[in-house]
């Protein structure tokens, strides 16, 4: 068969789907390409992630066309002989990590959130060493609450003794950070920041009590980074605030909800604020959102 594959959301950031389904198809005796627009195919893969992405418009010539991603409200997982397939990360020559789950679910209900209603409750997915590439030694976890489970939890222990660097990118369950696992964590070898969520306001004297225990089991503040998911902005400025004052380096999130619906722009604006580091360490919220607002006042 002729495959053609389409990552819907850009190339930014591998799509997992997309490499399992290519190296399965592959093992079929397939041929996979990225899709252009010249070539007739037997089966069209698109992938969509995110549901704000726009959809792909162009004509697709091909006998089969199969859309699948949260972005296209399509919660199912790969079949199960191609979620057991390891990632081809041939169609992505400049990714230089292996990507993966160690975990899938949570064990928490957040009204924001869609894990609960795509992945169900935690369990495990994969040993660290089968997500591990042989030609690298940086890993990103793409696991959404890896310290609710005993199996995660024994991952990170064994990854401790290894020269493996990692990055659990979607957060880390404050919540589930007490001096046991802080010593867990400070063990493991960081690509670059330690990341923990912090979605209300309610959550800053839990993420305070966990940054505690990380920096007095040995992690270096400056590693210490949160999300902060903006829904009311005077809220999350709060949030920003306390975070700064903690030492920990925010990175705001507007709310998106399950539709794809837009954040407002002053979610936007606020987000570009505190992103922005130049401007978040030089100016206050206040100023930045009358200057900007100036500008475009004035077509500038
Ligand atoms: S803890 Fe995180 S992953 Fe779990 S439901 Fe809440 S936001 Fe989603």
């Amino acid at each position: 068969m002729k495959i053609g594959i389409v990552d819907v959301d850009s190339h930014n950031f591998p799509n997992l789907a997309l490499m399992r389904l290519s190296a399965w198809h592959k093992q079929q005796g397939d041929s996979v390409e990225w899709w252009n627009g010249f070539t007739h195919y037997d089966r069209v893969y698109l992938s969509k992630v995110f549901t704000f992405t726009p959809d792909f418009v162009m004509p697709i010539h091909a006998d089969e066309v199969i859309t699948g991603g949260t972005g296209y409200k399509d919660y199912h997982s790969l079949p199960p002989e191609v979620e057991a397939t390891a990632p081809d990360y041939s169609i992505y020559p400049s990714y230089p990590r292996a990507i993966g789950f160690l975990t899938r679910g949570c064990i928490r209900k957040c009204p924001w959130c869609i894990v609960p209603r795509k992945e169900g409750y935690i369990r495990p997915a994969a040993k660290w060493e089968d997500i591990r590439r042989p030609d690298s030694r940086e890993i990103v976890f793409l696991d959404n609450n890896v310290l609710a489970s005993d199996f995660g939890l024994e991952q990170i222990e064994r990854m401790g003794e290894q020269k493996i660097w990692v990055d659990f990118n979607q957060g880390l369950d404050a919540r589930l950070i007490t001096p046991q696992t802080a010593v867990l964590l400070a063990k493991l070898h960081w690509i670059r920041f330690v990341r923990l969520s912090c979605d209300s306001n309610a959550m800053l004297p839990v993420v305070e009590q966990a940054a505690a225990y990380l920096r007095e089991a040995g992690v270096a503040k400056s590693r210490l980074w949160a999300y902060v998911l903006v829904r009311d902005v005077a809220d999350a400025h709060q949030r920003v605030l306390a975070l700064r004052d903690m030492g920990i380096t925010p990175f705001a999130q507007p709310y998106r909800d399950f539709d794809g619906g837009e954040p407002s722009e002053e979610q936007r604006k606020f987000a570009r604020w505190v992103n922005i580091k130049a401007a978040f360490n030089s100016c206050r919220w206040e100023d930045y959102d009358e200057v900007t607002g100036r500008k475009m006042k004035h077509g500038r």
